[in-house]
């Protein structure tokens, strides 16, 4: 799972190098569009997203987005997207849809099941006896 970059602005990008420029070895100043999406400490999500899509189409992807808060957003969702890739490299994310999706219809289909035996033992309960019922309710 991912690690939240820092939700404050004032990271100081003069100290540790960002893990993009960690990664390039390039000294990583004011001008860095990475330091406060990649810090120093989430290596791991940089490079999964370098050896995805590489730093350049990063970057376009990046610049495609505009505000802090949606970059952080895309960010979160490029990273996710990279790591589904890795694990998967066939499907990638679209491989993680389809198990929800196939998780979901099971769900559904459990909760239909689950209705109607509710709906039975309502209907049980309406026209039992009352001997039945005791027994019914004892049974549980
Ligand atoms: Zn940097």
């Amino acid at each position: 799972m991912a690690t939240q970059p820092p939700q404050s602005s004032a990271v100081d990008v003069g100290k540790a190098a960002c893990a993009a420029c960690k990664k390039q070895r390039k000294r990583c100043d004011e001008k860095c569009k990475l330091a406060k999406l990649f810090t120093a400490e989430q290596g791991g999500d940089f490079e999964a997203v370098h050896r995805v899509f590489g730093i350049k189409n990063l970057l376009a992807m990046l610049d495609m987005v505009e505000g802090e808060e949606r970059k952080r957003a895309a960010r979160e969702a490029i990273v996710w997207e990279a790591r589904q890739r890795l694990a998967d490299p066939v499907n990638g994310s679209f491989g993680q849809m389809a198990r929800l999706q196939e998780q979901l219809l099971k769900v559904c289909e459990e909760n239909g099941m689950l209705r109607r035996q509710i709906k039975q033992m309502h209907f049980f309960m309406e026209n039992a006896s009352g001997d039945q019922r005791t027994a019914f309710r004892g049974s549980t």
